[in-house]
């Protein structure tokens, strides 16, 4: 019985942990890497024909962008998430198979004219496709049955729609263990989701650690700041720029305006326009509005039994095409524009930030954490005068605001809250998806308050029953977090670590082989070492 890290391994995005009991293997999410490059680009260190199973907590990208290529590359299993997950992945990972090729198309035609071979996109929208038949929608609190000694419940995490902890119960031979984790914590008090459940029981939790070293200020009213933000900038003849996650905090923004826009908080031009630029979050918009209601809290309820759509307001306009998308920036009309990506490192925003970064009377308005090396994270951080966008260096003259108040991670207080609700202590508390320093505090913070905490590196590995750690795997930094910024290894060196990670994966399996074998297989590595020893 054994839980290898394979992701969010003390670093925010790219979660992907590994259940191997009975033989069998199961993956909890299997998230796309974002932000700065780790040097293990988006390979897996696996076989994904060697896994049965994946169980994935809530449809945001850093937790669900690989699924297509772990298909791709040959997992035949399948796929256990919520009913809304189950909706929202449809729309993401098509959206993020479109990203691919796009990408793709971009550096193929550049590689060629610099007459190099080119690069296959991560994954197709075929290979997107090929996921949504293999997905099982399941519904909250109910335990299933997945197989292989192995059953779960999804329980309301309170960060996005259909979020989800997961509570598995193993048992191997008459050896029990319950591992729960948390996916993203949510934070209470955010608009249409319930706010966060509490579990209580479990022998290991692995649980996140995003906001393991910040406060959120209790008394701030998201409502009234923003509508102050929005009458400050459109009464200047400036736009308002929200660079938004097309999931989650995009229909949180909606909800607020429709708010501000009811209760007339922007006395200037209370009829403003609203452009949603991203057909991604339009399409998630419309999951929202679909028949959720039993996945939506009392507030928002209330609103649709009283005929009011929560995300939907006058002045509200949805942009499809790119042409669309470019008028917009000729247009002078004081307006806001929500589009995506969140961090800034992708899609439309990109367009948008270089329109009016360089105007004193724009403001740009963040909602969601920004990771380490995205253009979110440098314009949130102001320690630069510009940046530079499609090849531009682009003064950065405009307010910068970051409503951390609306982010859906649980802080500082909450995670421990939510880590001290558990009766009696669990065995081991592994603190994945938090950035390396901030997941180090946190896992101190734990052990000085009675715990046994572990930030796992990554690839590492752990037996359940005995609780020992098999392997220790690598800690791997990100390039900006690196004292002195390594040369970039090549994509085929990346791939002979992968193949390393492997091997070590394999030899832990044979653990308990018999002698002949085991000395079979360390000659065989000595002779391969010994050929390469150079
Ligand atoms: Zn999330």
């Amino acid at each position: 019985m054994q839980l290898s890290f394979y992701g969010a391994a003390r670093e925010v995005t790219g979660s992907c942990h590994c259940v191997e009991v009975n033989g069998s293997r199961t993956l909890l999410d299997c998230g796309m890497q974002q932000g700065a490059d780790n040097g293990f680009g988006q390979s897996f260190p696996f076989h994904p024909g060697e896994i049965d199973r994946v169980v994935v907590t809530h449809a945001h990208i850093d937790h669900t962008g690989r699924l297509p290529l772990l298909v791709k590359q040959g997992f035949k299993g399948s796929i256990y998430a919520t009913e809304p997950t189950c909706q929202l992945l449809q729309i993401m990972l098509r959206d993020s198979a479109h990203i691919q090729e796009l990408e793709a198309g971009w550096h193929a035609r550049k590689q060629k004219r610099a007459g190099e071979d080119t690069l296959q996109p991560l994954y197709s929208m075929e290979d997107a496709e090929r996921v949504f038949p293999m997905l099982v929608p399941c519904r909250y609190n109910e335990t299933i049955d997945i197989g292989q000694g192995i059953s779960i419940r999804f329980v309301d995490a309170g960060h996005l729609l259909g979020s989800a902890y997961v509570e598995m119960w193993l048992d191997e031979g008459g050896n029990k263990k319950k591992v729960v984790f948390s996916g993203d914590i949510g934070a209470p008090g955010h608009p249409m989701i319930c706010d966060p459940g509490q579990l209580s029981e479990a022998d290991i939790v692995v649980m996140e650690s995003t906001y393991g070293d910040r406060s959120r200020s209790p008394s701030f009213d998201t409502v009234k700041e923003l509508a102050k933000v929005i009458e400050e900038t459109l009464s200047k003849g400036g736009n308002v720029i929200c660079p938004s996650f097309a999931i989650g905090r995009t229909q949180d923004l909606l909800y607020y305006i429709r708010e501000i826009k009811e209760r007339r908080l922007v006395g200037s031009i209370p009829d403003f326009p609203v452009y949603l630029d991203s057909p991604l979050a339009s399409a998630a918009t419309k999951v929202y509005s679909g028949d959720l209601l039993p996945y939506l809290d009392e507030e928002a309820e209330a609103l649709i039994n009283a005929g009011i759509q929560p995300l939907s307001f006058d002045g509200l306009h949805f942009i499809e095409t790119a042409e669309e998308s470019k008028i917009l920036n000729d247009d002078r009309t004081p307006k806001i524009i929500i589009s995506s990506s969140g961090m800034c490192d992708a899609g439309r925003i990109r367009h948008h930030l270089k329109h009016n970064l360089w105007r004193q009377e724009c403001a740009v308005v963040f909602t969601g954490f920004q990771a380490l090396g995205t253009l979110g994270r440098t314009l949130v951080d102001g320690l630069t005068p510009s940046v530079s966008l499609f090849g531009e260096d682009i003064a950065i003259r405009c307010k910068i605001h970051n409503f951390r108040s609306m982010s859906s991670h649980a802080d500082r207080e909450a995670l421990l809250g939510w880590i001290g609700a558990f009766d009696p202590l669990p065995e081991t508390v592994f603190i994945v998806h938090g950035e390396h320093q901030v997941c180090k505090a946190f896992t101190a913070r734990l052990v000085g308050e009675g715990f046994r905490a572990v930030a796992p590196k990554y690839s590492s590995i752990h037996d359940l029953l005995t609780g020992e750690t098999i392997y220790e795997g690598r800690d791997i930094l990100r390039r900006d977090e690196m004292e002195q910024p390594a040369q970039r290894e090549s994509a085929v060196y990346q791939r002979l670590m992968l193949a390393g990670t492997r091997l070590i994966e394999v030899i832990t399996r044979n653990r308990g082989g018999t002698n002949k074998d085991l000395a079979k297989f360390a000659e065989q590595i000595n002779a391969l070492a010994g050929k390469w020893n150079r």
